[in-house]
């Protein structure tokens, strides 16, 4: 079923889970007629809320994913946290362009940190935890700070735990509970940086500006777009994340997460592949989004030429700023607003998102800085 096909507006794209990526997804498939079917356990899901039909299901429900087959002419996920097993099993049954292999490495950073390893590019040292005995050896070797990360199933900063000294080893220990980790020398960096690189089908690459990546509290508030680096900075980037993208034999969208340090050196920190928060901006910023770019590498189309149309800046919405963000939508005409019509405004559930093009970055992040949403 891995013979590449071209998939023809009026046909349906099948998404592997129904949150707001797969929503932006959908919503770009629209835009060129496609028809959308999302496999979900929730009902009404950000993105059921926009298909044309919703299987609502575990991910890796066998009958569901059958279902999915049988209506859809091509199969995505938007998220990595798919089953592994029930993709690659999946992949004998229907047309699924990216394979299972890339969930299989990017679910599981021991995998992820040897791919890229492979691949050529530099990640932090780190060496692989299974048990009290490796982290005792490997925090000597590491040395501090360091940073304890269980090997799978983390996000936003879950699952991590900084080791500052031996001291904090017996409180670390409590994560191999968890599963295997990794121990990762800390990066002093400056920035944090991402690339959204999308291949196509027939192996052409295709680069989104790159974007500077501020977090709060583990998670991502802000990307600033172009990132506020150097031409070597961005030139070095690009290029290492398309030899991921090669080394990996990727069809779609693939985020690539990286420190950036004072020397200007860059450090992969972890990747993922599907659209990313980092990448929003592309909606408006850019000619293409990162979302329609992946529609057209799963379809089998040319990839577009990719160009910033302006310099953006895109805002987290999580549920503590849901209000405030509505409060203000009269007064901030300059906002590009997007909720993901998620219904309970948890704190720090990504609601949404704002995007401002503009031609003066600091008066716009000044602005953002002292807004009181945000506060
Ligand atoms: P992660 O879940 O691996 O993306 O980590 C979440 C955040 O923790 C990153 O965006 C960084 O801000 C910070 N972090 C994680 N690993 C390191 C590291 N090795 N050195 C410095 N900061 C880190």
């Amino acid at each position: 079923m891995s013979l590449s096909k071209v998939i023809q507006p009026g046909s349906t794209i099948g998404i592997i889970g129904g949150g707001q990526l797969g929503r932006m997804m959908a919503l770009a498939a629209k835009h060129a007629g496609f028809k959308i079917a999302v496999v979900e356990p929730s009902p009404y899901s950000p993105a059921g809320q926009v298909a044309d039909e919703e299987i609502i299901a575990p991910y890796d429900d066998k009958d569901a994913l059958l279902k999915l087959a049988s209506v859809s002419d091509v199969i995505t996920y938007e998220f990595e946290n798919v089953d592994y097993e029930a993709l690659k099993w999946l992949t004998e049954k229907a047309y699924v362009p990216q394979g299972a292999e890339l969930i299989k490495i990017t679910q599981d950073r021991i995998l992820e940190k040897q791919a890229l390893t492979d691949a050529g590019v530099e990640v932090a040292p780190y060496a692989v935890i299974r048990n009290e005995e490796d982290l005792n050896r490997e925090m000597e070797h590491i040395g501090f700070p360091s940073v304890l990360k269980t090997s799978r199933g983390g996000y936003d900063g879950k699952g991590q735990f900084v080791l500052r000294g031996t001291k904090d080893a017996k409180e670390a220990i409590s994560l191999l509970k968890n599963g295997p980790c990794v121990l990762e020398a800390w990066v002093p960096f400056e920035k944090e940086i991402s690339v959204i690189m999308t291949r196509g089908m027939n192996g052409d690459l295709e680069c989104f500006p790159v974007g500077e990546n501020i977090h709060v509290n583990n998670i991502l508030h802000e990307t600033i777009v172009p990132a506020r680096v150097s031409e070597n900075v961005v030139e070095d980037a690009e290029q290492l994340a398309g030899k991921i993208a090669e080394h990996l034999n990727l069809v779609g969208t693939l985020a690539v997460e990286m420190f950036l340090t004072k020397d200007e050196k860059i450090y992969v920190n972890e990747l993922a592949p599907r659209p990313h928060n980092s990448g929003h901006y592309s909606i408006e910023a850019c000619n293409i989004s990162q979302f329609g770019q992946h529609i057209r590498a799963v379809c089998g189309w040319p990839l577009m030429k990719s160009r910033l149309l302006e310099q953006a800046v895109m805002v987290n919405v999580l549920g503590q700023h849901v209000e405030g963000v509505i409060g203000q939508i009269q007064q901030q005409p300059d906002w590009n607003v997007h909720f993901y019509g998620k219904e309970e405004a948890k704190v720090n559930r990504k609601m949404g998102h704002i995007t401002i093009l503009t031609a003066d970055m600091d008066k716009t992040l000044e602005e953002l800085r002292v807004n009181e949403v945000w506060k």
